[in-house]
């Protein structure tokens, strides 16, 4: 009886030793216009480990100060203005391939030209303004992927299209700062830019990362979650930005390229689990135009990618999803699986 306890408490404080080594380290700041969170597990000590997370804010600030519209010292801004110019860079060439490869992939649901008709409403600028029709008719004359041509380095802008890679940049970004983790030799992390996720590797090397789904009806409430490993999961939903006008009715940030307004379809939300963070943002961002039906259609068009849909009212949401995930109830909450 003693040796056996004794051996338990061996067994214990080995343990406790080997799991105190793998540590937590997590930061938390402003960035790419949202909060940024990276958090790893590492046996190096504290003074190693600030500094790989300082090179990951330093990374996401960097990289965003290239593909911003907003920055007057971005190469995005700067082909805004003159409509023809070289792309030195590879993150931001790569990052524009991308966009015109997933705005063919989603017959332009998701569009990295609409910058013109998307300045109307002002969400950038807190103007927070509901366009004239005219003006959104004008704008859409002077948008679309299809006036975007890119020969080697160089890039065009036809017809006075203006780009915005706000609904793409953010999952280039944070696989960025993946790449950089795994490049020092860490597996075990998560990296959270206001909800466009990357999880690497497992919570402190044990079990796989939990990842919350929103709740679009209330932000500080869940509707479930997803256990997940090496994968990304981003959200787009209606919630993030938007404003209310003094008629009630709610204008937010993802515009339906058809219309030129906010798309409209009932779908509050929609999550995208995929093997890579740049299809997953640009993905959630054409499924929430896309809407239900047409989006899980939209997506037998490509693999490996799982989605899930909440649409409905705070009262009685509905929930669907791509054939590749169920789902059981506990306690009220939704536990999602993924199918490989
Ligand atoms: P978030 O930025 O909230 O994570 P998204 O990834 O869906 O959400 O990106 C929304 C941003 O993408 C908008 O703020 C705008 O800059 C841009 N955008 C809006 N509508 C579209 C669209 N249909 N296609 C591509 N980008 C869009
Ligand atoms: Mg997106």
């Amino acid at each position: 009886m003693l040796i056996k306890k004794t051996i338990f408490a061996l067994l214990f404080i080995s343990f406790a030793l080997f799991s105190r080594d793998y540590k937590k380290y997590s930061k938390s700041e402003f960035a790419m216009g949202t909060n940024l969170a990276v958090t790893f597990f590492s046996y190096d000590g504290k003074k190693n480990a600030n500094k790989i997370l300082a090179e990951c804010f330093r990374l996401a600030g960097d990289l965003e100060k290239k593909v911003s519209c907003k920055n007057a010292t971005s190469t995005i801004y700067k082909l805004n203005s003159v409509k023809k110019g070289d792309v030195s860079d590879d993150f931001t060439l790569e990052l524009l391939k991308n966009s015109l490869y997933y705005a063919e992939l989603t017959d332009g649901l998701f569009d990295p030209a609409l910058y013109n008709v998307i300045e109307l409403w002002g969400f950038e600028s807190g103007e927070n303004k509901i366009p004239e029709i005219k003006e959104i008719l004008a704008a859409l004359k002077s948008s679309g992927y299809k006036n975007v041509a890119i020969d080697g380095k160089t890039i065009v802008l036809s017809n006075g299209a203006s780009l915005d890679l706000g609904g793409i940049a953010k999952g280039a970004i944070i696989g960025k700062i993946a790449e950089y983790l795994k490049s020092v030799g860490l597996k075990d992390f998560l990296i959270n830019g206001g909800g466009d996720i990357v999880v690497g590797g497992l919570y402190a090397g044990q079990r796989k990362w939990r990842i919350a789904i929103a709740n679009p009806f209330n932000q500080n409430e869940t509707v479930g979650m997803v256990e997940l490993t090496d994968c990304s999961v981003v959200t787009s939903g209606d919630y993030e930005r938007y404003f209310i006008s003094e008629d009630g009715i709610r204008y937010h940030h993802i515009i339906d390229p058809r219309t030129g307004t906010p798309a409209n379809n009932g779908v509050h939300s929609a999550t995208v689990i995929a093997d890579s963070p740049v299809k997953a943002d640009a993905l959630s961002t054409a499924l929430f135009v896309a809407g239900v039906k047409e989006g899980l259609e939209l997506i037998k068009k490509t693999t490996g990618v799982k989605t899930i849909f909440i649409s409905g009212n705070k009262e009685d949401f509905k929930l669907d999803y791509s054939d590749n995930i169920s789902h059981t109830i506990r306690d009220g909450k939704y536990y999602f699986e993924v199918k490989e």
